[in-house]
């Protein structure tokens, strides 16, 4: 049987599946956007064709290659509008509600071999895999890294009863989107975000507790551990809202205090400050353009 993907549905257009489905069209692959809120596909819309005309602009793409890709992305508000997908990957918010509902609908609207992904950080996929039933054996989760044009890695978790034909599947279209598919099992936070998160917020402890100023915890990890980013900068790249609803995760499902969010981290979210996209977290970053 063939395995060629020829349309994925990404369903949430915010920053992941934004660069999901950029991803896939550059790749060939069609994408369908669907987003609830109109204004986020707009901004992604805005973004690929900013996009892909700075990547003709720097010569990295030629613009016939930029025109096809842009004819292979379409924006929809509903599940409903979306045609002969054969893949979903679904990048809505981190709330394990939000996502059993959708992964419900999608078991009635998509045909029987559609795989159904999640982009998940942290959300059991066994559970997410509950809501559609027999289909169980066809969800997985494939975890794309924030940007994901540039970023090598899809972390690929496989449920209690994701299929052996599933988790190659994946693989195989994770290397057509000119990713490294990795395994890991479907525990909290996975390894990406089960090591990382506690790291990012420690980093608001010591900026709470006065251990020293944000720039300068920022500076101490990227001159002194290597780091290519400050966690605190990473934190407001990934958003704080983001990191805090991956820590809440972490604190329910593996049942320990140190995985509670910092008060600095939900108070910054409390306040609307979730990093790059809201224009401030940590830092403050200017509109952009
Ligand atoms: P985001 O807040 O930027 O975007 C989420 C989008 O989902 C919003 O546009 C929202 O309108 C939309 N949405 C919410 N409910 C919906 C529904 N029922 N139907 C359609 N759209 C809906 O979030 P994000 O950072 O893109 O994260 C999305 C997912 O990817 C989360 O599960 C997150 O944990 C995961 N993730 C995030 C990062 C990161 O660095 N931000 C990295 C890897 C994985």
């Amino acid at each position: 049987m063939s395995n060629q993907v020829k349309t994925i549905v990404v369903v949430g257009a915010g920053t992941m599946g934004s660069g999901i489905a950029l991803t896939a069209a550059q790749a060939g692959i069609g994408a369908v956007l669907v987003d609830i809120n109109q204004e986020q596909l707009d901004k992604a819309r805005a973004y690929h064709t900013k996009t892909l005309a700075r990547a003709v602009e720097k010569q990295k793409l030629t613009a016939d290659a930029a025109a096809a890709a842009g004819k292979k992305l379409c924006y929809v508000t509903t599940i409903a509008e979306t045609k002969n997908a054969d893949w979903v990957v679904e990048a809505a918010s981190e709330n394990p509600e939000v996502k059993k509902k959708l992964f419900r609908t999608f078991a009635e609207v998509f045909a029987p071999n559609v795989v159904l992904a999640s982009n998940t950080s942290s959300i059991s996929i066994t559970d997410i895999a509950t809501a559609t039933g027999a289909r169980a054996s066809h969800v997985i989760g494939m975890h794309f890294f924030n940007p994901v044009p540039l970023m090598k890695l899809v972390e690929v978790i496989r449920g209690l009863a994701t299929s052996d034909e599933t988790v190659a599947r994946t693989m195989d279209l994770a290397r057509a989107m000119g990713k490294t598919p990795v395994s890991a099992n479907d525990r909290a936070g996975f390894v990406s975000n089960r090591v990382l998160m506690p790291l990012i917020n420690e980093a608001f402890y010591a900026w709470m507790e006065g251990v020293a100023k944000p720039e300068d915890i920022d500076q101490i990890m990227l001159l002194g551990c290597n780091f290519p980013m400050g966690p605190l900068r990473l934190a407001d790249f990934i958003g704080l809202d983001v990191c805090h609803d991956i820590m809440m995760v972490l604190y329910r499902e593996l049942g320990n205090a140190k995985f509670f969010p910092c008060p600095m981290l939900r108070q910054l979210v409390t306040a609307g400050r979730l990093g790059d996209k809201s224009g401030r977290g940590v830092f403050e970053y200017p509109a952009k353009g």
